[in-house]
């Protein structure tokens, strides 16, 4: 199924995202993970896909196919093209059909300044575009509420924004962010700009103060009061700092909700337990 029907049948979607195993992980142990996380019945499941080759695409397809197939749950496929040639997105391509994978979340990636980027593609609407003519995907894409750390200002964001969905975007999942407030504005910043796919919020459970900063480090989020407040007084102790991380996410999940988000996207970090306590904390809110 194609992921925007999905939004057809009730709001708010509810979906998990995870990544493959490490280099050397082997794909047992993502298996295991998706025993208990689709057992919490999510929409759909995505599965990120390493920039620079830190971690091989293959298993990205392997672990989307098989989340298909044999756990019966829709999943969508990062993509990231910064690294990719269009012979590379060819057979990219030809992978995605033959693993029966029809959507596709497709990203430029960051640049690794130790990586000098290719040229065949220079932003996610053109990685878009240039399937669009080669295959019958479905395309997701990324958004940013506090705007993307390389745009000028949050205008020029919403409006190369705005370009992505007229590519061929027909579904936005955002980065995480911990004020509500900014998501919000963000929605009317998008509805203004005549975005009008569906939006789903991004919602990191920030369980430990070292992910925390390198969360806060890595995209650029900030942090509200009521966040480092908590941070401060729990963040020395581990279970009360992982008790008040899934209360937090919990909270901002019952909030967007009552706000009629179109869908909520859980970064699970791989980690079944947390995903479980969160889900089961929203489970009559989201249904
Ligand atoms: P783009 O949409 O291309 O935007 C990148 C920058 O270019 C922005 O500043 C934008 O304003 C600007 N821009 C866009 N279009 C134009 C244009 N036409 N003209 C001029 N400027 C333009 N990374 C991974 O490596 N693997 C993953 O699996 C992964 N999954 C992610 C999932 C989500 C939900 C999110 C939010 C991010 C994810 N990322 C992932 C990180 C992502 O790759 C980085 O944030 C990256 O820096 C930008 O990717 P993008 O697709 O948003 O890029």
């Amino acid at each position: 199924m194609k992921i925007p029907e999905l939004f057809k049948n009730h709001k708010p979607v509810f979906s998990f995202e995870i990544f493959p195993p490490k280099k050397d992980g082997s794909l047992e142990t993502i298996y295991k993970t998706l025993d208990e996380l689709v057992d919490l019945k999510p929409d759909f499941i995505s599965v990120t896909y390493g920039a620079g080759g830190t971690v091989p695409g293959g298993s990205t397809r392997e672990i989307v196919s098989v989340i298909k197939s044999k756990y019966h749950t829709e999943s969508i496929a990062h993509l990231t093209c910064v690294n990719s040639t269009k012979a590379d997105v060819d057979r990219i391509i030809e992978e995605f059909k033959e693993s029966g994978i029809e959507n596709v979340l497709a990203l430029r990636g960051d640049i690794n300044p130790e990586i000098p980027p290719k040229k065949d593609f220079l932003h996610a609407s053109d990685l878009i575009a240039y399937m669009k003519e080669r295959g019958e995907f479905s395309f997701s894409g990324a958004c940013y509420p506090e705007g993307h750390s390389e745009a000028g200002s949050l205008e020029e964001d919403i409006e190369h924004l705005k370009r992505k969905v007229d590519a061929g975007a027909s579904h936005l999942i955002s980065q995480l962010f911990f004020d509500n407030e900014t998501f919000y504005k963000f929605l009317d910043r998008a509805v203004k700009h005549g975005i009008n796919v569906p939006i789903e919020a991004g919602i990191m459970p920030c369980v430990n103060a070292k992910q925390i900063q390198r969360m806060v480090t890595m995209c650029g989020a900030s942090l509200p009061p009521k966040f480092t407040r908590l941070i401060a007084r729990f963040g020395d102790n581990p279970e009360a700092m992982r008790d008040a991380g899934i209360a937090y996410a919990a909270d901002q999940i019952i909030d967007l909700a009552a706000n009629g988000v179109d869908g909520i996207h859980l970064y699970t970090m791989n980690n079944p337990y947390i995903a479980r306590k969160i889900s089961e904390s929203v489970s009559e809110i989201l249904k």
